[in-house]
């Protein structure tokens, strides 16, 4: 899963520095909190200092894990923020793979001189890191973290704090094993992390099961009013605006999931979810299923991509523009779509 050569680079520069700033994407995930936070519990365990950075909020299904209030979130603590960026010996990316995905942060991070550490599972990575764990093959950054550290250190179990950060990153990532879950390897880190001392089952709770009531409200108005099919082209349409997230008392996180659950009627093969984050600014969340490569479909005309199955962008403009993409999209793509 990750290359020993680069794995032992990362061994030196780990063992002759003391200060890590560890970022991530943009509305972070459970893979990104998870996998940044699970390296930095390794990397205090060595006795370092290591400070995990978020480039804006991550949703309160999150909160439990082991030392998420140490994390450090840009749009709130700006200075701190910088000021850590700046110390830090050795910046590691995590969960993504270019710049362009950590916002504003990216302003400060490019004209340092640190040497930047990725580990990641998304295609085409850019330049500009001394060492590339890269792997597109792997279901999680969680699970190259767990190679990484079960690398560093020689093969000991990881703490149970360790091992709960990680778990919350394979299991988010392959929505409970949904999908790019298929291979063997998965399961045997998850044993390991079974043996680590994680309950599954609670963390499957604390994250899944941790809603509002508002939040399942806003599902069932989005199932009943929100929803286009689209039979012919095998694709659905979610659109959401500002107005009325903020009248499902919407937070931060409450929107994951949506754009999958289309899926779940018979021969979709493409969902589409346009929300509205701020007026003139729709967030773009595609979900497909085989082989219809949504990625192609975030970098054709919403300026974005991510993996096949699951990939992302945004429009700057209007909700009906938005949507005016999303048609262009279907009907440029109807070959694909129906076969
Ligand atoms: P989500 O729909 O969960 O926000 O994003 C799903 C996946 O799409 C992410 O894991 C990421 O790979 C990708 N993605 C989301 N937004 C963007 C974007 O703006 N640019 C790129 N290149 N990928 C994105
Ligand atoms: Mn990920």
């Amino acid at each position: 899963m990750i290359e020993i050569e680069k794995a032992s680079e990362i061994k030196r520069l780990v063992e002759k520095s003391d200060r890590f700033a560890i970022l991530v994407h943009r509305n972070p995930d459970g893979d990104a909190v998870g996998s940044s936070l699970a390296l930095a519990h390794f990397l205090r365990g060595m006795g370092k200092i290591a400070d995990v950075i978020v480039p804006n909020a991550f949703p309160d299904f999150l909160k439990w894990l082991p030392a998420s209030d140490s994390v450090v979130n840009f749009e709130q603590k700006k200075e701190e923020a910088v000021e850590l960026l700046n110390k830090a010996d050795i910046i590691f990316c995590l969960d993504f793979n270019a710049l362009s995905r950590i916002g504003e942060i990216a302003d400060i991070v490019s004209p340092l001189s640190t040497p930047r550490i990725l580990v990641d599972h998304h295609l085409y990575p850019e330049d500009g890191f001394v060492v590339a764990l890269s792997n597109t093959a792997a279901c999680s950054t969680a699970e190259l973290v767990y190679n990484l550290v079960d690398y560093l250190g020689d093969g000991a179990l990881p703490s149970r704090y360790i091992a709960e950060c990680l778990y919350t990153g394979i299991m988010t990532d392959t929505g409970n094993f949904a999908y790019a879950s298929n291979r063997k390897e998965i399961y045997i880190v998850v044993a390991r992390l079974i043996e680590a001392g994680i309950d599954k089952d609670l963390i499957y709770r604390r994250v899944f099961y941790n809603y509002s009531i508002d939040r399942l409200r806003l599902f069932g108005y989005v199932m009943n009013h929100k929803l286009s099919y689209y039979p012919q082209s095998n694709a659905t349409l979610i659109t959401l605006t500002y107005n009325e997230m903020r009248r499902f008392n919407a937070i931060k996180g409450d929107t994951e999931g949506l754009v999958n659950m289309p899926l779940q009627i018979k021969g979709v093969r493409f969902s589409c979810f346009l929300r509205e984050e701020q007026p003139g600014k729709i967030n773009v969340s595609l979900r497909s299923v085989d082989d219809f490569p949504c990625n192609s479909v975030a970098a054709d005309f919403f300026s974005g991509g991510g993996h096949k199955n699951a990939s992302g962008g945004e429009v700057q403009g209007t909700m009906e523009e938005a949507v005016e993409r999303f048609n262009r999209a279907i009907e440029k793509y109807a070959d694909e779509l129906v076969k």
